[in-house]
This record gives C-alpha cells, structure tokens and sequence, in this order.
C-alpha cells in the first residue's frame, strides 16, 4: 500500500510546472514547493436527483508546512506568479543587502546598538510607553519621506539611543528597505517609477569627532571617516547620536554647522543629553535654528531612568 508522501510525490510528479499549483507560505521563505490537490467526485442534489461532477478539484495543501487552502487566506500560487514572486523577492533581497550594507559600512556605531527595537524597549510605565509611541510616529513620517528633524533630547540612559536605532529598524520595515524614484527610459524622454535601496546612516557624534582628528594622522580612519561624512550629507536619513557630548571646541562647531547647512531640509534624527539653549552656547543660534527646523521634539526627561528602570 502506498504511504501518504508516496501518493504527493507520484501526484507532484505527473502533473506539469503548468498544472501545478505552489504553496504561497513556502514560496515567502524562498522555497518552491508544489501543493498536493486531489482531484475527486463531487456530488450534488438538485431535488432528490443526485448528480456527480467528475474529477472535481478538491482542497489543496503543501506536503512541507502544512498550508491548506481549507484555512482560507493566501490562494496557491500558479506557476506564471510563481515566477513573478520569485524575481520580486530577488528584488526585494537585494534592496535588503543594499540597505543594510549601506547602513553597516557607513555607521560608527558607539556600542552594539543592532539589536534594539520597539518591542524590546522596556516600557514599564506611562512616561515610556509615551516616548515610544512618540518616536514611533516620527519613524512613520520619516518613513512616508517627509523632511521631519526628529529630536530626541533627554539625559544620558533615557533610552534615546535604543529608541532612534528601534525607529531605523521600523523605517526598513514600512519602507521595505527602498525608495522610489522616478528613472528615465533608455533613449526616450519618457521615465517610469523605480526602486533603489534606502541609505541610512547612524553616527555617534563624538566618536565621529574623535575619528575625524585620528584621520589626520591615520589613512585607514581617515577613509572610513570621510565616508561617514559623505554619507551623512547625501543619505535619505541621517541620525546624528549625542550632539552636544563631544568636547567643546571649534573645530566641532564647524563639522555640525557644515553638515546642518546641507541636511536642513532633509530627514534628520538627533539624539542629545543638551538643552537648546546648552547647544546654542555650544554651536551658535543659527546652527540650532537649523536643526529646529521641522522639527518635532520629543522630551524623554521626566522618564524614569533607562538602565534604573530596567
Ligand atoms: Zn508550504
């Protein structure tokens, strides 16, 4: 007698890629697999009289997770959008790398930061609940393109640092790691919508700063330096972490004044321990202005301690 996986694969095999139908749940995990759907008798009545339709289809499932077309949902997926979704999630796969790859070498990072979301961001009382909810707004509007300056100002263990790198993972997320633009066609004057990886780069600012006089002296750092400056003038979103916690000096004023030149009409999010006030005495008015500009502010000083807090 044949097992039930012999009778799926015999049913797998005689019919052909056209025929078969795959199954949409494996198909999201990059696996191609042909769903199982028996043809059979169905029968009816129609006032006493019994009628039978023959070689019906009947429900469909996948042999290697279990879909079943009888749970509703996602339909089995033909084997034209079979080949459709495959190229799509190839795209999709190299928009990803893109976007990750751009993050990752154009990053100084301060601490390892790569795990942080929302969900694992403790909040354990209103005030935080309140913060995130804030910051996840600002990731929704950042993520539309919209210009917001999302300012994150609070003392040092409030969470800012945890909640702008939860507000770059939520961004990928709804972005789904692109943005459009419009592409001209090859020899025409018409251009069409295409997809690129989106560019975010995350910056602690004093290490930039430490890195940046290290570079005078140092070729290696003086590279990865310039293409973290590089990155933060031309990047579709910008986080600057820590404004305001370098030493105090000219030098300084000058890199945050060029940089605020550049991105004040561009999608900024800043992390500070500082006041504005305390950053106009630092930089100077006009510099803060520009930061201001867009603006939407989120205070995270009347929220209990972060690392207090647990
Ligand atoms: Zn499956």
């Amino acid at each position: 007698m044949q097992g039930i996986n012999e009778i799926v694969l015999d049913y797998i095999r005689r019919y052909s890629d056209e025929e078969k139908e795959f199954c949409p749940e494996c198909l999201e995990r990059g696996n191609e697999t042909a769903m199982f759907r028996p043809k059979g008798d169905k029968i009816t009545y129609d006032n006493g009289v019994k009628h039978v339709h023959k070689g019906v289809k009947k429900a469909a499932f996948c042999p290697v997770c279990g879909y079943s077309t009888l749970d509703g949902g996602t339909k089995p997926v033909t084997k034209d959008e079979l080949e459709q979704r495959t190229a799509q999630i190839a795209t999709e796969n190299s928009l990803k790398h893109g976007a990750i790859g751009y993050l990752t070498s154009t990053s100084i990072f301060a601490k390892d930061i790569t795990n942080c979301t929302f969900d694992n961001f403790a909040k354990d009382n209103d005030d935080r609940l309140k913060v995130a909810r804030y910051v996840y707004k600002g990731a929704m509007h950042l993520s539309e393109g919209e210009s917001t300056h999302m300012i994150l100002q609070g003392h040092t263990g409030s969470g800012k640092t945890h909640l702008a790198f939860a507000a770059i993972q939520e961004i990928f997320k709804q972005t789904k790691y692109r943005v459009k633009y419009r592409k001209r066609q090859k020899g025409t004057n018409e251009s069409a919508d295409a997809y690129r990886n989106i560019e975010i780069v995350f910056c602690s600012w004093p290490l930039l700063m430490k890195q940046i006089k290290d570079g005078f002296n140092d070729d290696q750092i003086k590279k990865a330096t310039d293409r973290t400056v590089s990155a933060l003038q031309t990047a579709d979103i910008a986080v600057v972490d820590d404004l305001g916690a370098e030493r105090d000096t000219d030098f300084n004023f000058e890199q945050i004044d060029n940089l605020m030149q550049i991105r004040e009409d561009m999608p900024l999010i800043v992390t500070t321990n500082e006041s504005f006030e305390e950053l106009t005495e630092k930089y100077d008015e006009r510099t803060v202005s520009r930061i201001q500009a867009h603006s939407a502010l989120i205070k995270f000083d009347d929220v209990a301690d972060y690392r207090q807090g647990g």
